[in-house]
């Protein structure tokens, strides 16, 4: 069961406690049965009587009070899920780079580990919660004014059909449900239930925690070149066969094949193929967390900066970025690895497609 609380105005009435429609308010009954236990604690326990003299409860209130406000304020948006996210897929056309197949995509997809809470976008009415063919798990919400969002593959639903939502309320938790690769959200918004580009709808400080699209292009390039896919698949990756299941760590598994008749042996894994000593290396400096999507996307820009190769994406130099970054991925060209490396026209190609799909129009 939720509990959703609402203060109103300065005189600290508690009124909430709504389920599927129904609202049955807790008023200052509650209140007093709360001051009463505060006060009963604090005659026992000197610990709560100092804190109850320090006036820290009512600041708490007055913080409770501020923040309620915000989130129940009609204007205001949240980002649907942990800022930073990598976006893996953008909304519009896109090919397969390996079947090559053309298909419309109708959201913009945000890499993240399997459990990352789901935020609600805007305040609004549960429309749908519940199973929705290849989107997995889906939350839709009216927003009013004809304006809905949807959020597929989660794991966990934690809203209901009927149930009023404020902007930034938890309402599921990142997953793979439904038809999809590996562990994202797929965030839509519709008006009038088509899907349109939902970019411009989300705020530009909170998009501003990603990357440049030239950025962006050249990062997915890399995935494309190292694992065949740009897309969230491509983080789980293992060297030569499997995926990685867990974000927690680098999974730190040697495997071993044939290359071009050579026997080789490597630990490399996920989008950017990034070996255990990249781990080793780079975890505590970059102070990483765990390799979600998001730490990976940070260890090759670390590398991409080791080789002086930033400058040379930003203003555009996509072929001298490249030839540099290409003693850190075989899969590049201007190295002597002998893996089967993408020449420059094909890598161009694929960067130039990313970078259209990246910029706003
Ligand atoms: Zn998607």
């Amino acid at each position: 069961m939720r509990i959703k609380l609402e203060i109103e105005s300065n005189d600290t009435k508690i009124v909430g406690l709504k389920e599927s429609g129904s609202s049955l308010s807790i008023d200052r009954n509650w209140g007093y049965a709360f001051a009463t236990l505060i006060l009963c604690m604090a005659i026992a326990l000197p610990q709560v009587s100092e804190w109850v003299e320090s006036q820290q409860p009512i600041r708490l209130l007055q913080r409770l009070v501020k923040n309620t406000n915000k989130l129940t304020d009609s204007k205001s948006t949240a980002f649907p899920t942990t800022k930073g996210s990598p976006i893996t897929s953008g909304f519009g056309w896109r090919i397969h780079p390996l079947t090559g197949e053309r298909k419309f995509h109708s959201g913009i997809d945000f890499g993240a580990p399997k459990g990352t809470p789901i935020y609600a976008f805007e305040a609004g009415l549960v429309e749908f919660a519940g199973w929705k063919g290849g989107y997995g798990k889906a939350v839709i919400i009216n927003h009013g004014a004809g304006k809905s969002t949807l959020y597929g593959h989660a794991s966990k639903l934690s809203v209901r059909k009927g149930e009023r939502v404020v902007a930034g309320q938890t309402i599921g938790k990142i997953g793979s449900t439904g038809f999809s690769t590996g562990p994202h959200l797929h965030f839509e918004v519709r008006l009038n239930n088509k899907p349109v580009n939902p970019r411009p709808y989300l705020q530009q400080r909170e998009l501003k925690s990603n990357y440049s699209p030239r950025m962006e292009a050249f990062l997915a390039t890399i995935r494309w070149a190292e694992t065949g896919t740009s897309r969230t698949k491509s983080y789980q990756k293992l060297v030569f066969n499997g995926t990685l299941n867990s974000f927690s760590t680098h999974p730190l598994i040697k495997q071993c094949a044939s290359i071009n008749g050579k026997k080789t042996c490597s630990t490399a894994a996920g989008a950017y193929q990034m070996l255990d000593k990249s781990w080793w290396d780079l975890q505590p400096k970059l102070n990483l967390p765990d390799f979600s999507p998001a730490s990976q996307d940070r260890m090759a820009i670390e590398y991409i900066r080791r080789n002086g190769a930033i400058s040379d994406i930003e203003s555009g130099n996509f072929a001298k970025a490249a030839c540099k970054v290409g003693k850190i991925w075989a899969s590049f060209p201007c190295n002597s690895y002998d893996q089967n490396p993408k020449n420059i026209s094909e890598l161009s190609r694929y960067y130039r497609k990313q970078l259209s799909r990246r910029v706003v129009r």
